[in-house]
């Protein structure tokens, strides 16, 4: 108040000015209660892994990204956590376009990192790993009832891979097996090209042998898929 004199003297302007101090005041107020209520969606996703008003929560922690991480870093909230809600709320808000797309039209990606150190399979230029199935890891089982439900399934060494067999087979939807990162990163990518993605982050994380959990990958890959093309063996995955 006792500064606006140094500016102007002129009363409109500094009525103006004041009005612009205000604004900006409640602008702030409204953003750090926003970014409040958003917080605590988010606690309570953690602590339940369900999501209250999930759209909103997507949109405000993207719109408000730095002041959340503020947020998240002052009560201690740590980064993997962070991005494991994140991937979760995407898997919920594409969820339901996942099950309406068919299974012809859905690719999956299984990082090349999960397989056993000895593998005897060749990277193939265009298709990624060729798997032999020789059971010394469990992509053969994984990839041979993925393909029996009708999935396109690509074992891949890289991000730049899952773009060129994308342009390639023009799949609608994906399911993304990878680390926190890789699994982030390839949902801003689905995004770019209009693709429906699902995460699964691994278990495991590392350069070999890494691990995943097959059971939330069948959970995921069979939504909307009819039972009577699920072998016998994944229909305990199959939506209650
Ligand atoms: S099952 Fe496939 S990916 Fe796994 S080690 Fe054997 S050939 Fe390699």
């Amino acid at each position: 108040m006792e500064l606006i004199p140094l500016f102007t003297s002129d009363p409109l302007l500094q009525q103006i000015i004041l009005f612009l101090g205000e604004l900006a005041l409640l602008f702030l107020i409204i953003v750090a209660f926003i970014g409040f209520i958003l917080f605590f969606l988010f606690v309570y996703a953690i602590k339940t892994d369900f999501f209250l008003f999930p759209e909103f929560l997507k949109a405000g922690v993207m719109f408000l990204e730095g002041f959340m991480r503020s947020l998240f870093k002052i009560f201690g909230v740590p980064d993997y956590e962070v991005l494991q809600v994140m991937v979760r709320l995407h898997n919920t808000l594409n969820k339901k376009r996942f099950t309406e797309t068919s299974v012809a039209r859905r690719a999956i990606f299984i990082p090349h990192c999960l397989r056993a150190i000895a593998c005897p399979a060749h990277l193939h230029p265009e298709e990624g790993l060729k798997c032999r199935s020789c059971g010394l890891c469990s992509i053969g089982y994984a990839k041979k009832m993925l393909q029996q439900v009708g999935y396109m399934v690509f074992i891949v060494p890289g991000s730049s891979f899952i773009k060129r067999l994308v342009q390639e087979h023009r799949p609608k939807a994906i399911v993304g097996i990878g680390c926190l990162l890789e699994v982030k990163e390839g949902n801003v990518m689905a995004e770019r090209y209009g693709l429906v993605s699902m995460g699964v982050v691994s278990t495991k994380d590392g350069c070999v042998e890494t691990e995943v959990d097959w059971d939330k990958v069948f959970e995921i890959a069979l939504l909307g898929i009819d039972p009577q093309s699920v072998p016998k063996e994944l229909r305990k995955f199959l939506p209650q």
